[in-house]
């Protein structure tokens, strides 16, 4: 039996929580793709624990067999409700940053939140490797991220600078991850140890965030209501890292379907797999 794993961003990807409207039954025949045998699943979000269940809870959705939170930098395999945080997984990422915790690093960095454009994330959002400030979009994130690298580098610290906009209150979000605790090296790593390759694996995100993963030898799909920009963004990285053929950009009209959310996921998993279209129908 040939296995499928299918990756999804939660926020504005497989949730319909932006603007645009949502087909329906598009999350119902999502549901019932991954109920399959055949299909493995796996939530990638920039969200927590806590948060992860309660969208889980609120949207209804299907239970995942792992879920990769905080952006990349914690990886749960979730069975019967059990969610255990992989050991393997925290020690790859936390090598990055030489022992050093997220508090260590707020600490480093606490001259430069001094920025009016620049301010701490609430505690719940933060986690031992990661850590997130909310920024301004006017500010000069170019030169933010220099001096913030420069000064993580001067303690040997390896970090990944992850950028996404909240569209739904027009604000910056700005996390600082080990250089590893990326959405695509948790879910490279996923892959790996679940057997998985880019043959059986499918992508789906809307951001920022999602970025690394789009642009990316993973197939991936970005959801046909992603902001302009990151459709910009995404094709101009794949272009360059040479990975169009592994991009798919939803377009609606599958299945009578607008492309939205969960139903632009479903029309990027049959771009790649068309035997699962008869698992949707
Ligand atoms: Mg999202």
């Amino acid at each position: 039996m040939q296995q499928l794993l299918i990756c999804t961003d939660l926020d504005r990807t497989l949730l319909p929580n932006g603007k645009q409207a949502e087909s329906p039954m598009a999350r119902e025949r999502f549901t019932r793709l991954v109920a399959r045998p055949e299909v493995s699943l796996a939530y990638v979000s920039g969200r927590h624990r806590a948060s992860v269940e309660s969208a889980i809870e609120t949207y209804q959705l299907p239970a995942p067999d792992w879920v990769v939170g905080d952006v990349g930098s914690t990886l749960y395999h979730v069975r019967d409700n059990d969610w255990e945080a992989s050991q393997i997984w925290e020690q790859t990422i936390s090598g990055d940053w030489q022992g050093w915790t997220a508090l260590d690093l707020q600490e480093i960095l606490e001259d430069l939140a001094d920025s009016p454009h620049l301010t701490l994330q609430e505690t719940q959002k933060q986690s031992r490797y990661k850590l997130s400030y909310y920024l301004a979009l006017e500010a000069d994130l170019m030169a933010l991220q220099e001096k913030i690298h420069q000064r993580l580098a001067e303690k040997n610290i390896a970090a990944s600078l992850i950028y996404s906009v909240d569209e739904a209150v027009n604000v910056g979000l700005l996390d600082i991850l080990p250089a590893r605790a990326t959405k695509l090296h948790a879910v490279e790593f996923l892959m790996q140890q679940q057997g998985f390759d880019y043959s059986n694996t499918v992508f789906a995100g809307d951001s920022g965030n999602d970025l690394p993963v789009l642009a990316s030898s993973v197939p991936s799909v970005l959801v046909a209501n992603a902001h302009r920009d990151v459709i910009d963004q995404a094709q101009a990285q794949a272009q360059e890292q040479e990975t169009l053929d592994r991009f798919y950009l939803a377009q609606g009209n599958f299945l009578g379907m607008n492309g939205n959310y969960s139903a632009g996921i479903l029309e990027g998993i049959a771009y790649y797999h068309p035997h699962t279209q008869a698992w949707m129908e």
